[in-house]
């Protein structure tokens, strides 16, 4: 802005009235707000630019939009921003994301969220949803050293769906069949002892799920940690890795003093305890929860998932939406949280 034209503007302030005034400071801080956080993506981004439409590094400064530094690539001489096919692109009122981070992670329901940051539920759920996605795809890739699994059960649940049609609807709070196969959403949940930490939903607790999923993750040099069942023992001695069984029922917790389950036990029942709050977690989502909550183990503190994470874990992802629509309208589901 031109120096006389704030100058006027500044000379204009004082002839505002009080509930202009208070509109203009809630406008500023939003501004304010969002420049903060505009910046904040620009330098976690940092100088290592990438072209996201051809991956060229040859790329020039091309002024900025949306309070962001935009980009021009010379390759394909299309222009872009750090958001551009990440999971928080084309999001708007950005100066209330670090609050919706904040409300998130305190694991408020959507409609409290939407009433505190007073935007629409259906804008907290997209929300949620394109937050999630980054940390949904942040896994341990491989494991090494002392390797524990074991499986935790989550009730299946069509929360968030829209027609129910393999069963009854089950009345709020049900505890579901566990004789009725199919009824408990089984997750593999493997984890080491330098933070590796992944997990799996699994169709069935079955040799062909469970050995599917450790064969990618899992080092010739591993030392296997698991329960008494024969599901793990039998990928032990197919791949001539070392296995230790602690077999509850025996009396055996700890082998030789450090081969335990403890860990990932521990983290199954923390896990839990967080899921609870959310009274039924839609099995469709429940990959997202997977990720929210190794999220929040690997975050400094508890709940301190930060706007950096946030945007180092979108950049690593490449996001497209659904139908790729260019509005931000791209869910495909009903709300389930
Ligand atoms: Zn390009």
């Amino acid at each position: 802005m031109k120096l006389n034209l704030f100058t006027h503007l500044i000379r204009e302030v004082p002839k505002l009235t009080n509930n202009q005034k208070h509109l203009l400071q809630h406008r500023l801080n939003d501004e304010i707000n969002r420049g903060g956080t505009s910046l904040q993506i620009d330098k976690c981004k940092g100088d290592d630019i990438q072209c996201p439409h051809c991956d060229c590094d040859q790329v020039q400064r091309y002024g900025s939009a949306s309070g962001l530094q935009r980009y021009k690539c010379k390759a394909c001489s299309k222009t872009f921003n750090a958001l551009t096919k990440t999971p928080l692109a084309r999001l708007r009122k950005r100066s209330l994301w670090e609050k919706n981070l904040e409300c998130m992670f305190d694991a408020l329901p959507l409609w409290r969220v939407a009433e505190r940051l007073n935007v629409a539920v259906s804008t907290a759920f997209r929300w949620r949803h394109r937050f999630l996605a980054g940390p949904t795809h942040d896994k341990t890739s491989e494991v090494a050293g002392i390797v524990e699994c074991d499986e935790t059960f989550f009730l299946e649940s069509f929360k968030g769906n829209q027609t129910i049609n393999d069963r009854p609807a089950r009345k709020r709070g049900g505890i579901g069949n566990k004789k009725l196969k199919g009824d408990q959403v089984p997750v593999l949940i493997v984890r080491d002892r330098n933070g590796g930490l992944t997990d799996f939903v699994l169709d069935a607790p079955n040799n062909k799920e469970i050995h599917g999923a450790l064969e990618p993750i899992i080092t010739d040099q591993s030392i296997l940690c698991t329960d008494g069942s024969q599901v793990y023992k039998s990928f032990a001695k197919g791949h001539g890795i070392k296995h230790y069984r602690n077999i509850t029922s025996q009396g055996t917790r700890v082998i030789k003093r450090v081969y335990h389950i403890q860990n990932v036990n521990n983290y199954m029942s923390r896990l839990k305890t967080w899921m609870a709050r959310f009274h039924g977690v839609g099995t469709a989502y429940l990959h997202q929860y997977l990720g929210w909550m190794r999220a929040l183990e690997h975050a400094p503190a508890c709940s301190d998932f930060t706007l950096e994470m946030l945007f180092n874990s979108a950049f690593k992802h490449e996001y497209v939406p659904i139908n790729n629509k260019k509005s931000a309208d791209d869910v495909d589901l009903e709300m389930p949280f």
